[in-house]
């Protein structure tokens, strides 16, 4: 497949928003090891927000800007911070109707830069990070002009980055207060990132 569309994207989103819908209790509990237990609730409704916004775009640059604002207007805490700072990273590196294999790595690549600009946490740290820069690093090393393929290295990645974060120690935030404890669970972040990442990827896949 040469070219991601916009509807395609938008099924994509769809899609990613009915996993997370799934898995929100298993987000929950699993923050509710090192936190509050509430990143299940966040995470639907952050990405609920963003993909009500997206509906009514119809090119990249604004879909994926109303999309951060959406986002960041409806909802507050660190999950719709990054969230939308995710997206608004995407709409900065994005335009048109359609984009190809470069075009789609420039906007995950464009994402990811604007979500470090929100926090210090790195691989290693035990947060969504151990999940996103793996899965964009993924796909920038990727050289298939497919985008299916490069959906496919990023979410073979995100997969191994949030499984590695059960073995590590809270490293980030208030989570860092309850050390050794946290060894042994998947990071909330990490897996509900990774959970979006595959969606996608199985949505343009299938
Ligand atoms: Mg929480």
């Amino acid at each position: 497949m040469e070219l991601l569309t916009i509807d395609l994207f938008k099924a994509m989103l769809r899609q990613a928003l009915e996993e997370i819908k799934k898995r929100e209790d298993e987000f929950s509990r699993l923050d509710a090891v090192i936190g509050d237990g509430d990143h299940g609730t966040a995470i639907v409704t952050a990405l609920s927000a963003a993909v009500k916004a997206a509906e009514k775009q119809t090119e990249f640059k604004a879909l994926l800007n109303d999309m951060g604002f959406g986002v960041m207007l409806e909802t507050s805490g660190s999950t719709s911070t990054l969230l939308g700072a995710f997206f608004l990273g995407m709409s900065d590196s994005a335009s048109g109707i359609a984009l190809d294999a470069a075009g789609v790595k420039a906007m995950f690549a464009g994402g990811l830069a604007n979500v470090a600009k929100q926090t210090q946490a790195r691989i290693g740290d035990k947060t969504m990070m151990d999940a996103l820069i793996p899965a964009v690093e993924a796909m920038q090393a990727s050289a298939s002009a497919d985008v299916r393929e490069l959906f496919e290295a990023a979410a073979t990645a995100a997969m191994q980055g949030a499984a590695q974060t059960i073995n590590m120690k809270a490293n980030y935030g208030r989570a860092r207060n309850y050390g050794e404890r946290s060894i042994g669970y998947a990071d909330s972040g990490a897996s509900s990132w990774c959970c979006m990442i595959n969606a996608f990827a199985e949505c343009i896949i299938n």
